[in-house]
């Protein structure tokens, strides 16, 4: 039974994937999160610096934290893949910025086509200045997509930026290609030298199924879901929340305070991915033993029910996301608040979670996220149109550019949309306490490791 519900779970996750990309597009959000937190409303602007500049002043502390945070992933991460040494990154100030850069891209094993361009995303409220527009490619090696609203502006190395733009901008940024083609069975040169395996589930033909593993954590699921498919253990958020928590700690230590901020961003995004059921679930609203007999069904010759979960899980997952975004650009660009922005903004639950660590996004944020699962989707049923939720023959995933979700909720009866913007809203409450609190770990380490 393991190999084929292992081929059950691997389908699934596979087309859950297909063009979700968890929150859609994180700076906007994170704006909201920390527009009135007075670390970021309050901070004086930093100034703009090229990564080769901060690599090359900071080389040896770089080399000896990269070395701490392998250290690291070993000892607390059971499923880790270790790091080859020819990947370590060692100081040499006689080597040239390009090959720095790339060896730096290499040791944190990421795409070394990753741009880490000097850029902002403004926020939506504010129309940016058509002079600064930079295309889609100088940021984000990925193709476009449809419909896409985000806007990215130039920024000159040594401008005066605000912290707050730098965070949120950073913030969407790891779904630009860093996490893609990183695997063994990778269609890339540097898959076959990072180690980490082939792809645990997925398809390693599709680009964005390959960054799945890094942005999706698993880590609540029932003992027999582990037994059945060992391969959803391999996922790498918390690798990447310790490497750019640390090295944003680092750079504020050492007065970078542009790349303090841009390297926390970075690590927000995977807390803020977890924050999502869908990444944080196998299959949310779905028990151990209705998959398992799912599958069983399968197996005597009976995939129709099998099949039609799979499809249900992605257009459920692609509905959530499509509502929180359509919802969010409507009122940004009307200079409106909804609930969605009030609850993103809602501090005072931010103390009632444990300390932040390395393993908070672990041990509270999926947790969190994964025990939500059932209502999120029960939610979603009772409020989002049926062709689009419960009907195994409609794909969202194709038809999403054309779909007005807003308007088609609307229209099933006039409480629909508020009682979906409840659990959204539910949802964005925690994205904008736990985006808070690892900001605030990130500051209070900064402060503590003083060198
Ligand atoms: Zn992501």
């Amino acid at each position: 039974m393991n190999h084929s519900v292992r081929l059950l779970l691997s389908a699934a996750l596979a087309l859950a994937q297909a063009g979700a990309w968890a929150w859609s597009n994180h700076t906007l959000p994170t704006y909201r999160a920390f527009d009135t937190m007075p670390e970021l409303a309050q901070a004086a602007p930093v100034l703009a610096e090229p990564l080769e500049l901060f690599l090359r002043a900071q080389e040896k502390p770089i080399a000896d934290l990269l070395a701490s945070q392998e250290t690291w992933a070993r000892t607390h991460m059971p499923h880790y893949a270790p790091r080859a040494d020819t990947l370590v990154f060692r100081a040499d100030a006689s080597r040239s910025d390009a090959e720095r850069r790339q060896a730096f891209l290499a040791a944190l094993r990421i795409s070394p086509l990753s741009r880490f361009a000097l850029y902002l995303q403004p926020d939506l409220r504010h129309t940016p200045d058509p002079t600064r527009r930079l295309p889609h490619d100088a940021v984000n090696f990925l193709p476009e997509q449809d419909n896409d609203e985000r806007r990215f502006v130039r920024v000159e190395p040594g401008e005066a930026v605000a912290p707050l733009a730098v965070l949120a901008s950073a913030s969407d940024e790891p779904d630009y290609g860093l996490d893609i083609n990183l695997w063994d069975d990778s269609p890339s040169d540097w898959g076959k030298r990072y180690g980490f395996g082939t792809l645990p589930f997925g398809n390693p033909a599709l680009y964005y199924a390959t960054q799945a593993p890094f942005h999706m954590g698993f880590y609540h699921q029932d003992w027999l879901i582990y037994k059945a498919a060992p391969f959803i253990q391999r996922t790498y958020p918390l690798m990447r929340i310790q490497q750019y928590s640390s090295l944003s700690a680092l750079a504020f230590r050492s007065g970078h305070d542009y790349w303090g901020w841009r390297f926390a961003g970075l690590a927000l995004h995977y807390i803020q991915d977890l924050t999502q059921p869908y990444h944080a679930d196998l299959s949310p609203g779905d028990s151990t033993l209705g998959l398992i007999g799912t599958n069983v069904l399968a197996m005597a010759g009976f995939p129709k029910r099998r099949d039609n979960l799979i499809v249900l899980l992605s257009n459920r997952h692609l509905a959530l996301e499509k509502f929180q975004n359509e919802s969010m650009v409507r009122s940004a660009r009307a200079g409106t608040d909804t609930p969605l922005e009030n609850a993103l903004r809602e501090s005072r639950r931010d103390t009632a979670y444990p300390a932040w660590s390395p393993l908070y996004a672990r041990d509270t944020v999926a947790r969190e996220a994964h025990e939500s699962a059932e209502q999120t989707v029960r939610t979603i049923l009772a409020t989002v149109p049926a062709a689009y939720v419960s009907d195994p023959a409609f794909d969202f995933g194709v038809k999403e550019a054309g779909i007005r979700l807003l308007d088609d909720i609307d229209r099933q009866g006039p409480t629909q949309r508020a009682e979906l913007e409840r659990q959204v809203a539910q949802l964005l409450a925690r994205f904008g306490s736990h985006s808070r609190n690892t900001v605030r770990g990130i500051l209070r380490a900064a402060r503590q490791q003083q060198p």
